[in-house]
């Protein structure tokens, strides 16, 4: 049978790894399995000889890393009894908890700041048939009320504070490792709630304390100014940013994300909305990848730190660009208005000559 090497999702993958069993019913719709992209012309822009991998996680079934955790955490769900699920979410989160409850037939209830979600994240919640339920506060308001119902009503909450949740994110770390053979020298995230951070340092070190590597990477975590806890030292009441994943001022992982810091002697740092705006553009025109602008924040953090030799020449660089470009797509058409590369003429062959002549560098 020469064509049978079907992927069928990270449970599958992983199974001995991860908390299931021989006949638990895995919900799944093949997540995991990112491409690790080489980028090719951005370090020359940085004048650093240094090797940048951006692991896209926006080639996940619903455009997140948050399905690597979601397919856990609904598996577990249904293993459990469970009929509901509910999350608080900056958008990407009740994306993916649509899909899978979908896919597992249980209901879903998802909370979401008005306003403050990207257009292709709603439309998913939406589609996917879950109970949207907007409400007049930020994701920790959410956050709160989640936990509060939960603790009255049989919903699980598939949020990351659900463990299922870095148990299954974890595998992006192993994904890493068995591509480039050993652990990157640096791995730069953006940080929101702080799960994702934590749980690749979890999968570093079960390789690690494994033998299967025999090194770890330096953790570096980004935030945005104006959402950025970990650099004030103190939670954030109205956080702000243009990266909405990530706008989150009362982080869940809080005190596993500063653990992470100091054993992998990594470090926080934030960037501005237009830092990370910069870098979502210069990937797409440099490399052709498209990611959303939480997302970038991981690969501006780590080019200013690269040029200002904070990490050093010869460093291998991971950088996880956690969400798809089209997920967001109102931020990635109002940051190139005004730039000339839309232009409206009539409908005949001399003027869309003239166009082509005028834009020929
Ligand atoms: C959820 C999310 C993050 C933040 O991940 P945390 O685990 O909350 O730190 C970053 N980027 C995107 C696109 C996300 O959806």
């Amino acid at each position: 049978m020469p064509f049978r090497n079907r992927y069928t999702g990270l449970i599958d993958k992983y199974r001995d790894r991860l908390p299931v069993h021989d006949d638990t019913r895995v919900i799944s719709l093949g997540e995991g399995n990112t491409p690790l992209i080489r980028l090719n012309n951005i370090p020359a822009t940085l004048g650093r000889d240094v090797d940048i991998y951006v692991k896209y996680e926006g080639l996940n079934p619903t455009g997140s890393f948050k399905d690597r955790g979601m397919t856990m955490a609904v598996t577990k769900a249904v293993e459990e009894g469970s009929k509901a699920i509910i999350c608080a979410s900056t958008g990407n989160t009740s994306a993916a908890a649509a899909a899978y409850a979908a896919r597992a037939g249980i209901a879903a209830f998802v909370l979401i700041p008005e306003g403050k979600i990207a257009m292709g994240k709603l439309a998913q919640a939406m589609i996917h048939g879950a109970v949207v339920i907007q409400i007049k506060g930020n994701f920790d308001a959410g956050m709160q009320i989640v936990k509060d119902v939960a603790a009255h009503a049989p919903v699980t909450i598939v949020n990351s504070i659900n463990p299922y949740r870095l148990q299954g994110q974890k595998t992006a770390a192993f994904e890493i490792v068995e591509e480039l053979g050993a652990a990157p020298d640096y791995h730069c995230l953006p940080v929101g709630n702080a799960g994702n951070i934590t749980a690749h340092w979890m999968g570093y070190s079960e390789y690690h304390e494994n033998g299967i590597v025999n090194n770890r990477p330096r953790m570096v975590g980004y935030q945005a100014s104006g959402s950025a806890p970990f650099l004030r030292g103190h939670m954030v009441d109205n956080p702000e940013t243009v990266a909405t994943a990530i706008r989150i001022g009362h982080p869940q992982s809080w005190d596993k994300a500063w653990k992470v810091r100091e054993e992998s002697e990594g470090w926080f740092d934030e960037c501005s909305d237009e830092e990370i705006l910069a870098a979502q553009k210069q990937l797409t025109e440099k490399e052709g990848v498209f990611c959303e602008p939480a997302s970038a924040t991981s690969l501006a953090g780590a080019m200013r730190d690269i040029k200002s030799g904070k990490i050093p020449e010869g460093s291998k660089i991971v950088c996880t660009l956690t969400g798809n470009g089209l997920k967001d797509p109102e931020t990635a058409i109002r940051q190139c208005e005004n730039s000339g590369v839309m232009v409206t003429v009539e409908a005949t062959m001399d003027a869309v000559k003239g166009a082509i002549l005028d834009n020929m560098e």
